[in-house]
């Protein structure tokens, strides 16, 4: 059987294994009622949330606009703490995280709520719901891990829904990963305020950062959020030595022109380096963009193209049949040194970040 297919099948038993115990401990009990860090008292019994730059001040029993978190007698409570609706093995390349543990498992995990309102959003069944309207699993930060082990994964992802909003649960879930050697890595908008971002990087190894554009307009028209708070993010979590990998998903009309792209290449270029990991992904119609068309495969291939031209050295295309990016290649030599068919490896010729010929590619591979 080829390398991959055998991969895929391993996936899909533990996919199975994990589907059982969600499904054995379904409950319809919706929030998890935990105190929520970062916020503070206002007047009137009204508390004001600084988790993220909206800063919601939110009277008695209101939800923020995260639906996630909502003051509960004068006390911001995170309404998700554990409270799981989605826990899968995936392959950490869907993520898509190419320069974490290549060909490895991550059990990735999401509840509900989303603090942006992006009108293409591939998992709005969960981010755009309150806790209630959802039946979910009740999991332990220990339950959790405990389930990443048994399932044979090398990190937990905290993915599918923003992550933001479930942060405290996150944190601890990463504390206790870390203890039992596994890595943790975030899949995020990145619209976070800096000082809970540096305290959760502590604990964090990988993040992967969606960036929807470098695009005021397109932030308010269509992702429903502002720019700066993302391009800062992105500056944290650099400052702070954690490996970042950055995601464009290209909107037919809205953010794949060619200054768009050029604009977008030349930030990441100047303000995280030039070995940063940068992936251009397609779209496809879903949720409230149903009208537009998918991204057309010759737009993100000359958006790969532009940013090697600017000089990135780590260009990707996800989401499409395309061979050239969806490899690594050595910047220097050229040698291509991960191959990848869809979500799998098919070929590895690093030994610890080094390629045959010597170069280092950075990362994390062990
Ligand atoms: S995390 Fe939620 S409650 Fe807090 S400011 Fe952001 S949207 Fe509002």
């Amino acid at each position: 059987m080829k390398k991959w297919l055998a991969g895929l099948f391993g996936f899909l038993v533990v996919a199975l294994a994990v589907a059982q115990i969600l499904a054995r401990e379904k409950t319809s009990a919706g929030g998890g009622s935990h105190e929520a860090l970062f916020w503070e008292k206002a007047e009137g019994g009204k508390v004001k949330c600084l988790l993220c730059p909206r800063l919601c001040v939110l009277p008695e029993g209101q939800f923020g606009v995260c639906r996630a978190r909502k003051n509960v007698g004068g006390v911001l409570k995170s309404m998700v703490y554990g409270q799981v609706v989605s826990a899968n093995v995936d392959p950490i390349e869907k993520k898509p995280f190419y320069h974490v543990l290549p060909g490895t498992k991550a059990f990735s995990i999401a509840t509900t709520g989303c603090n942006l309102r992006c009108l293409f959003c591939q998992n709005w069944q969960i981010s755009q719901v309150f806790p209630h309207d959802l039946s979910s699993t009740p999991m332990t930060p220990d339950a959790v891990v405990g389930a990443a082990v048994k399932s044979g994964s090398r990190s937990i992802a905290f993915t599918y829904n923003e992550p933001v909003i479930f942060y405290e649960y996150m944190l601890d879930v990463a504390q206790l990963a870390r203890k039992q050697g596994l890595k943790t890595v975030v899949v995020s908008s990145g619209y976070i305020n800096p000082e809970p971002l540096r305290k959760l990087l502590k604990h964090i190894d990988a993040f992967k950062v969606d960036f929807k554009g470098y695009d005021e307009e397109f932030y308010l028209q269509v992702v429903g959020g502002t720019l700066d708070p993302v391009l800062e993010s992105m500056k944290v979590i650099r400052q702070e030595g954690v490996w970042l990998e950055v995601v464009n998903l290209m909107v037919p009309g809205k953010n794949d022109s060619e200054k768009q792209i050029r604009e977008l290449v030349r930030w990441v270029r100047r303000n995280l380096g030039d070995e940063t990991p940068l992936q251009f992904s397609r779209f496809y119609p879903i949720y409230k963009l149903q009208n537009l068309p998918p991204t057309p495969e010759e737009t993100l291939l000359k958006a790969r193209q532009m940013a090697r031209q600017e000089g990135l050295k780590y260009v990707y295309t996800g989401n499409i049949a395309d061979r050239e990016g969806a490899t690594t290649y050595a910047p220097k030599s050229g040698e291509a040194v991960i191959e990848r068919q869809g979500y799998f490896v098919t070929a590895n010729r690093l030994n610890k970040g080094v390629t045959p010929g010597g170069e280092r590619i950075p990362g994390i591979w062990e």
